[in-house]
């Protein structure tokens, strides 16, 4: 199957020109489609299925920089070569420090030359991509890390306070999952570990973070949530785990979680204190018996 390539450029005769080039590539099968706005050619960047973009710097009032800017700050992960119009020019070296992957010089590059930048900026984008999935996913379940966590929760905070709007935290706890290793076996376990973050994951609203915050720890940032809300997600995620015993070669293992909620600002106003409220919470459910859902609010000693 072909691999679609966006040009975005406002020239039609760079769009019949980069075709021409396209037929006469040797070792690969490509498809042109061109857009001739910053905002048609950003709207596709953003929400089309392309593999790469081509890009020119001059896009009418507004120009190819900017259009970089703006796709990384949406997080598009499209590999982007720049056109430039001349040579030497200090764009291209703007256009790479904004993001591109490289940049061709406009009636100066040849079909071979296109191929082979096309094929460089899509190989280079999958080794960015496996580089971003090592350093932001936790390995075993495939779940954000606690890296990302604390750049999550940073965020959420300065967006939380902008808007005057509260968030929750839960931290959740396998229990006596200890047990489970030394019964089973670590590998068990590990099985065990990926069976329920992927519950989690189903019991959540797209907008939730689940991450693992590590060993059999795993923390959810609740978007917009106030306490009822996050009690109402919290409760199901526990049912998630509680009503269906994990499968596990032969065995089929019943597992429970406990949680604790925390609620931002009202419970602790800055990361270390949203946590260790959370963590209380967590290990007030943990003494009251596990298996539970437990709110920060309900476990202070006045
Ligand atoms: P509690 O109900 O109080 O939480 O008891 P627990 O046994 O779950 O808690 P504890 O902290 O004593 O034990 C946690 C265990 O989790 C110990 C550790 O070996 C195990 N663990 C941590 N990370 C992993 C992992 O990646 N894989 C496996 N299989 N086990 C892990
Ligand atoms: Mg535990
Ligand atoms: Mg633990």
């Amino acid at each position: 199957m072909a691999r679609k390539i966006l040009l975005i450029d406002d020239d039609r005769m760079q769009f019949s020109l980069t075709r021409q080039l396209f037929k006469a590539f040797v070792a690969s099968h490509y498809e042109l489609e061109w857009k001739a706005t910053y905002e048609e050619g950003l709207e596709a960047l953003l929400h089309g299925d392309y593999e790469a973009c081509l890009l020119d710097y001059r896009l009418g009032p507004r120009d190819g920089l900017e259009l970089i800017r703006e796709a990384t700050e949406r997080e598009c992960r499209v590999p982007i070569i720049f056109l430039t119009a001349e040579t030497g020019s200090k764009v291209d070296i703007e256009a790479m420090n904004a993001g591109a992957l490289d940049y061709l010089v406009k009636g100066e590059f040849s079909a071979p030359m296109l191929e082979r930048s096309l094929r460089y900026a899509l190989k280079l984008a999958k080794t960015l991509e496996a580089l971003r999935q090592l350093a932001t996913r936790d390995e075993l379940t495939g779940l954000l890390n606690r890296r990302v966590f604390e750049n999550i929760l940073r965020e959420e905070m300065e967006r939380s306070q902008r808007f005057g709007r509260s968030f929750a935290l839960t931290l959740l706890d396998i229990d006596h999952f200890k047990n489970v290793n030394d019964t089973h076996g670590h590998p068990v376990g590990d099985i065990v570990l990926r069976e329920v973050a992927q519950r989690l994951q189903g019991a959540l609203r797209s907008v939730d973070r689940v991450m693992r915050y590590g060993g059999e720890e795993f923390v959810v940032l609740m978007l917009e949530s106030d306490l009822a809300m996050a009690t109402t997600s919290t409760e199901r995620m526990c049912a998630a785990i509680r009503n269906k015993p994990v499968a596990a070669g032969e065995l089929s293992l019943p597992i429970t979680i406990s949680a604790g909620m925390a609620v931002f600002p009202h419970d602790g106003a800055n990361r270390a204190d949203i946590v260790q409220a959370a963590d209380q919470a967590l290990y007030a459910a943990k003494t009251r018996g596990r298996n539970r859902a437990v709110a920060f609010q309900d476990c202070v000693v006045r």
